[in-house]
């Protein structure tokens, strides 16, 4: 089979011809159909020092955001046969550790994460992990079955926040931001105000349900949302998904007392905030989301999407053979479009 790896610790990806792997007593073989290139994949191809920290093993194979058709599984595998069509959540729990036994399996202290720690699913076939499989439902496309596992974040940080009918700003229009827009939306967020300096992202947050399109370049970002929201102070929850946390600074005081920053995008760099007058005199609450709730993380977003409350097929910009990867990660690279897809007959 075709498979794209990370070779050596160094910058850059290779497309190799390798034998299909067998299964396990625990995982399954799924031919993988369509696949989504994540900001992580384009962390390991470069070779960045986050990934020179968690990848320890090489050579490994990148993505972990896929779909695809299940061709054998193992002895000891029940959940899924055959035939059925499957997706692979990325943190995989050893069901053993502190935070395992309490029900926290996305931030498990021994947790492999799929297509970085243990080959992932940029090739024609990949092994899922039984404990990490999604049975998806025969209605789903491939395409929208690999987009739950990115889904997740942002739904996550939509429902916790609990929207009701009240400004919402998101910033970063990639394809979290974009989840996290749609689910906004249909949660009454009112104004919703995306923030992107691509005016291409931009008028997909439009398709996602956004009132406002902001674009940095254009105007003073802080002065509009005041004019939008008619206060200094009267924003209700920030969705954080652009990993710039120098614009997130300058985003915090819009907050209204008892407003909620939720943070989707990954930086190094600090947040300055007071004790007080930020966190203790306005209330201010400030949460971090890494991964879904398994399984009811999934079971939601997946509900939403067959029942076609919210369409997100606009975010997926382009679609590319595995073949042709230096071209999709270079439109990945570039920002050019939304969400890069590899999707195979
Ligand atoms: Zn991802
Ligand atoms: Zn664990």
């Amino acid at each position: 089979m075709k498979a794209l790896v990370k070779p050596k610790p160094e910058p850059g990806l290779e497309l190799i011809d390798q034998p299909i792997p067998s299964p396990g007593p625990s995982e399954i073989l799924v031919k993988i159909h369509a696949s989504a290139i994540c900001g992580s994949d384009i962390k390991i191809k470069r070779w960045d020092p986050v990934m020179q920290n968690l990848i320890r093993t090489l050579p490994v194979i990148p993505g972990h955001e896929c779909a695809g058709e299940v061709i054998e599984v193992g002895n000891n595998v029940s959940k899924v046969k055959t035939g059925d069509r499957v997706a692979a959540e990325t943190h995989i729990p050893c069901g053993k550790c502190n935070q395992c036994l309490r029900g926290r399996l996305h931030t498990c202290d021994n947790m492999q994460l799929f297509g970085h720690t243990i080959d992932g699913c940029f090739a024609d076939y990949a092994l899922f992990p039984e404990s990490a499989t999604w049975k998806l439902p025969v209605e789903l496309s491939y395409d929208l079955g690999c987009l739950l596992e990115p889904m997740g974040i942002p739904y996550r940080a939509v429902e916790r926040a609990k929207i009701y009918n009240e400004p919402v700003v998101v910033l970063g229009c990639g394809p979290i931001g974009q989840f996290a827009i749609a689910f906004s939306h249909l949660q009454t967020a009112k104004p919703l105000i995306a923030v992107d300096t691509n005016p291409l992202r931009l008028n997909i947050a439009k398709q996602m349900g956004a009132d406002f399109c902001l674009n940095p370049h254009d105007v003073q970002v802080t002065e509009s949302i005041r004019d939008i929201t008619s206060s200094s102070r009267n924003v209700a929850v920030i969705i954080e998904a652009s990993g710039n946390v120098k614009a997130f600074q300058e985003l915090l005081p819009t907050l209204r007392a008892g407003g909620k920053a939720m943070v989707l995008g990954q930086s190094k760099d600090n947040l300055l905030l007071s004790v007080s007058p930020d966190i203790v005199l306005r209330e201010l609450e400030l949460v971090g989301f890494y991964g879904r709730l398994l399984w009811d993380t999934w079971e939601k977003t997946q509900d939403i999407l067959q029942t076609g409350l919210i369409d997100v097929t606009p975010v997926i910009t382009n679609r590319y053979r595995l073949a042709d990867f230096n071209k999709a990660f270079q439109e990945a690279e570039m920002g050019n479009g939304c969400k890069v897809l590899f999707v195979s007959d």
